[in-house]
């Protein structure tokens, strides 16, 4: 007897080679294996006849054997089977390369299916290398839609779908965590019919009723779990921010510009909602380049005049350093302390003078509470450090916060009674619809216009046959003092860090395009060290060209910069790409985002020019989800779910909505899902919050 919980080296034929194997995607048990999904189907549902075969179209037959013989091929190392096929309307040939051991599974007379593209020429037609089974009542891999796994070159497709057939008897005792109620009224199918029919689904409409069943449990626990985290944090105290009136506008009166109203009411919606005693939970949510640092250093200052402490995190210690430098800028002299904490070192500001100290003495006066502001990495809360009254945590481009990693915050703040207001900062515009479910335990403040005065960049899809004229443009732009970013994707799926696309890239500039000028390369290989030596470099304008790849944190403000090259293009997102195009264009020279791919279907062409359109991040944001779907924006961020899944059902709005009801529903009735244990101990195993 298998169950959920059993290894998958139980099943029949799977033994400790394909286990290991099978464990390097992620399937150690008979439930992951289950879980393993198909992300797509071969439609072999439809039989054809062999008379009405037409070339280049991919299908499935059905007929008799009636030659089948191997031989090699001459002077090379080559087999070739080769099999005529008959049914009642005609015969077609099947060709394999190097599968001699046909010859053995099959014999002349028996019954087979084969699945393939028909190919042709005046001699007939023909499938080369189809797919083929054995005549059975139940077909695993042909004469129906054929699930495509993702797996590994060690693993078939043929050995995923029956080690996956083997393992669905363990269905019978999967707990369907779903109320009753909600299935009957959404008429979604059973969980484990649904699993059933998403591997090896009976028809096109079966399919499509697995595919909702499990979107909708995607969706629907997603926001049932934000609601109830939502619900928790209320419970929890925090500190309330008094609105020091007075203070404030002179803060803004003394800046060196205006705020724009966006600005102005993201501002205003922070410090309201920290005058409140329970925890602030909200994302800041603009464009690059729109403003969000100020907003964020005046609810900071804000909090600073109560006389509590606020930590500012970002993800690389070049960006915490640059937010430092704005605070130092627009913050006025005053007797409040802030502070740089870096795992290189601490520097203490005050009263307009900065001054280098240990580490350990820094640590001790963040906890006596001498300094108000304390910028710096993850490290800040992750280490020793302790504050003595921490009020409000501000997170800059970082996935969000768990609910353990609150609690431990709660822990250090200083005041085990409060919990600090938490600001999330993200430039990734996201629609208002995927924000309600990605996003649903937070408020959201808005900044969508950009500050006045600045210059819109130009943007251009350059074609191949101009790839010269850019590069003279860009020797142009160097002449005249300027700086460039070359941006290049991950070629190689294996090259997880891009380092192979980008340092040929980088050779080829910098030896044969550009060999009279200072050229750097950024990748994910380089050491923190490292990648601050090249990014102060460039910084200096020591380097007049930076190539990057994308896993390389660009976040940084370089105005002199104003060329975005961008090779190709095609492989990124849309917001993916505007995200680049924000790191120039943010001083007074007029700033270019060059785009190159080799890509010239009219799909590519069509979805870049998109961004020769428009500079609006939300609108392309809406655009990505009509081409590529959400995947590369929302990429991995929900752990605990299945990403593909989501990702699929967002896009959904029908669907959205019916789970958002759902949710309301569950929640209204039973706000501690007291009724539904096995719903409420799903929600634990993905979220880890424990409801009592
Ligand atoms: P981001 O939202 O990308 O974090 P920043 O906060 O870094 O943007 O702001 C980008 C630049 O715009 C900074 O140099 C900042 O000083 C400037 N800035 C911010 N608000 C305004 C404004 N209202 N008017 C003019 N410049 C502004
Ligand atoms: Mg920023």
């Amino acid at each position: 007897m298998i169950t959920l919980k059993s290894k998958i080296d139980t099943i029949n034929k799977v033994g400790k080679a394909i286990a290991s194997r099978l464990n390097r995607i992620n399937i150690k048990t008979i439930e992951d294996a289950l879980w393993h999904l198909p992300f797509r189907y071969d439609d072999f549902s439809d039989l054809a006849k062999i008379e009405d075969l037409e070339i280049d179209q991919t299908t499935t037959i059905r007929g008799t054997i009636e030659l089948l013989n191997s031989r090699r091929a001459r002077h090379r190392k080559l087999s070739i089977t080769e099999g005529l096929i008959t049914d009642e309307t005609g015969s077609l040939k099947a060709v394999w390369f190097n599968q001699p051991y046909i010859t053995q599974t099959f014999k002349v007379g028996d019954q087979i299916f084969l699945s393939g593209k028909v190919s042709g020429d005046l001699l007939g037609r023909q499938m080369t290398n189809p797919s083929y089974e054995k005549v059975k009542i139940n077909t695993l891999h042909t004469a129906r839609l054929v699930p495509i796994y993702s797996s590994t070159d060690k693993i078939t497709q043929k050995q995923l779908r029956f080690i996956i057939q083997s393992c669905l008897p363990a269905l019978a005792n999967l707990s369907d965590w779903l109320p009753d109620e909600v299935k009957e009224e959404y008429k979604l199918i059973d969980l484990n019919e649904a699993l059933e029919q998403i591997h090896f689904p009976e028809n096109k409409q079966s399919l499509a009723k697995a595919e909702e069943r499990l979107q909708f449990d995607e969706l629907f626990l997603l926001q049932l779990q934000q609601q109830l985290v939502k619900q928790s944090l209320t419970k929890n105290e925090a500190n309330s921010i008094k609105f020091k009136k007075t203070k404030i506008q002179q803060f803004v009166k003394q800046l060196p510009f205006t705020l724009t109203n966006d600005q102005k009411r993201a501002a205003w919606e922070i410090i309201q909602n920290m005058e409140e005693t329970s925890p602030m939970n909200r994302l800041l949510n603009g464009d690059v380049g729109s403003g969000k640092t100020i907003v964020a250093l005046l609810a900071a200052y804000s909090v600073m005049l109560n006389k509590k402490q606020t930590a500012l995190m970002a993800p690389t210690t070049i960006l915490a350093q640059q937010h430092l430098q704005t605070i130092h800028k627009l913050l006025p002299v005053t007797d409040f302390r802030y502070c740089l904490l870096t795992n290189k070192g601490a520097i203490v500001y005050y009263q307009g003078n900065a001054e280098e100290i240990k580490k350990k003495d820094l640590i001790k006066q963040i906890k006596k509470g001498d300094i108000d502001l304390i910028v710096g990495t993850h490290a800040l809360i992750q280490k020793d450090v302790e504050f003595k009254n921490l009020s409000l945590i501000i997170i800059d481009e970082q996935h969000r916060f768990g609910v353990e990693q609150r609690s431990e915050l709660k822990n250090k703040s200083g005041n085990n009674e409060t919990m600090p207001h938490f600001l999330s900062m993200t430039a990734t515009p996201i629609p208002r619809t995927l924000a309600l479910v990605l996003y649903g335990d937070l408020d959201i403040s808005l900044i969508k216009a950009m500050p006045a005065g600045r210059i819109p960049i130009i943007t251009k899809l350059v074609e191949a046959k101009n790839r010269a004229k850019a590069y003279d443009f860009i020797n142009n732009q160097i002449a005249a003092g300027r700086q460039i970013f070359v941006i290049c994707p991950l070629i190689d799926p294996s090259d997880k860090l891009g380092v192979k696309s980008v340092t040929e890239e980088y050779e080829k500039l910098d030896k044969e395009i550009f060999p009279h000028l200072k050229i750097d390369l950024l990748h994910g290989k380089l050491k923190p060290d490292e990648k601050n030596t090249v990014m102060t470099r460039f910084q200096n304008n020591e380097t007049k060209i930076l190539v990057a790849t994308s896993v390389v944190e660009v976040g940084v403000d370089i105005p002199n910069a104003t060329v975005m090259m961008i090779e190709g293009a095609d492989r990124f997102g849309l917001a993916q790409l505007h995200q680049f195009r924000g790191r120039v264009g943010r001083d007074k020279h007029q700033s270019y985002c060059f785009l190159f791919t080799d890509n010239n279907s009219d799909h590519t062409t069509e979805r870049l020019k998109e961004l020769t359109t428009t500079t609006d991040g939300f609108k392309l944001a809406e655009a990505d989800l009509k081409y590529r779907g959400s995947g590369d924006i929302y990429g991995t961020m929900q752990s605990g779910y299945n990403n593909q899944l989501i990702l699929k059902s967002l896009a959904n709005t029908i669907l959205l909505k019916k789970t958002q009801d759902a949710v309301k529903n569950i929640i209204k009735a039973d706000p501690e899902l007291k009724h539904y244990p096995k719903l409420s101990k799903k929600i634990a195993k993905i979220s880890n919050i424990h409801l009592e």
